[in-house]
């Protein structure tokens, strides 16, 4: 016999959360995510009333999720989705179809931006420069830089980006075992403006896992992304969250502890410490003009599309906040 609901007692429970030990049926557990996501904006106080915000979108469960969410929550937020195209054959029209179904189905605006047609290469040309390795450290440093000067140039206030629980957990887990402070530090529910260039980033899925975001965007029928990147299979990020999930097979709710002392313990004592050395300066790039924490060099992003234009993809390190 299928189990009841835990919350309104009348339907049958299809949703398990171990970390809660809470069965629900598909309606509760809609209304429940979406009350998390108003606490989780609530207590970070993440949006306010006159704010203009911009939601990346990639065509996957977390960012369709969280679009739809606030579009439901706020329904008179001032608010238009970002996609960027990346050039990957096959994947990157596929998102942009279902990009555009969701932004329909919301009633929004949205803003593509073609890394080809815009800077003339596409990460497809970063793979073929950089020696077989994935490319998608740089991928990463690129959508983190446009999406803030595409947000700076349309004088949006916020972006909001559908990273959740699982995400944060394996970049913590990845920064921790690197001792990278400077990365830990900026890895924030909400990140505020540190340069008049810098647009606030917000995360409303940080109290969402991979599992949660999927049902929900499935139980919605949110148009989703079928299609995987063929460099996501076997990257380094996604074996880090294997290895995490079977943590979670024996402490269930491991994650939630892990992000919850990080923030509430850890991360004040190294932003202190941090202050204290007079590490947080913020240069701006000579290249862009945009921020970067590199003294008198260009920016990781002026350097990737410098090295992808004369195809030498050399490693170079890439840091920055998700
Ligand atoms: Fe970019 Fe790598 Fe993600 Fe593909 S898997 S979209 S290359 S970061
Ligand atoms: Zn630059």
């Amino acid at each position: 016999m299928v189990p009841k609901c835990r919350r309104c007692r009348v339907n049958g429970a299809e949703v398990y959360l171990a970390h809660s030990n809470l069965s629900l049926c598909p309606d509760c557990f809609m209304l429940l995510t979406e009350r998390r996501v108003r606490h989780t904006i609530e207590a970070y106080k993440m949006i306010s009333r006159d704010d203009k915000i911009g939601v990346a979108v990639s065509g996957g469960k977390d960012s369709s999720s969280l679009a739809y969410i606030l579009n439901s929550l706020y329904n008179k937020l001032d608010m238009i989705l970002i996609y960027i195209d990346l050039g990957m054959p096959e994947y990157s029209k596929h998102c942009l179809e279902k990009v555009e179904d969701l932004t329909k189905m919301l009633g929004r605006e949205l803003v593509v931006y073609s890394l080809e047609k815009e800077m003339g290469f596409t990460i497809m040309n970063l793979k073929s420069t950089i020696y077989g390795r994935k490319p998608c450290s740089a991928c990463g440093a690129i959508k983190r830089y446009l999406f803030n000067k595409i947000a700076f140039d349309l004088g949006l206030t916020k972006i909001a980006t559908g990273h959740n629980l699982d995400d944060t957990a394996e970049a913590l887990f990845n920064f921790y075992i690197e001792g990278n402070v400077k990365s830990l530090v900026r890895l924030k529910p909400y990140l505020p403006k540190t340069h008049p260039k810098i647009v606030p980033k917000i995360k409303p899925l940080i109290g969402l896992t991979d599992m949660e975001c999927l049902f929900y965007a499935e139980y919605r029928r949110l148009p989703i992304r079928t299609l995987e990147c063929q460099f996501s299979r076997g990257s380094r990020s996604v074996r880090r969250k294997e290895l995490l999930n079977m943590i979670v097979e024996k402490i269930p709710n491991f994650k939630h502890t892990f992000i919850n002392s990080h923030y509430k313990r850890i991360l004040p004592l190294l932003e202190q410490a941090l202050k204290d050395q007079g590490e947080t300066e913020i240069y701006d790039c000579p290249a862009c003009g945009m921020p970067t924490s590199l003294r008198g060099a260009p920016c990781h992003f002026c350097k990737i599309v410098s090295l992808a234009k004369r195809g030498e993809m050399k490693r170079i390190k890439l840091e920055g906040p998700q």
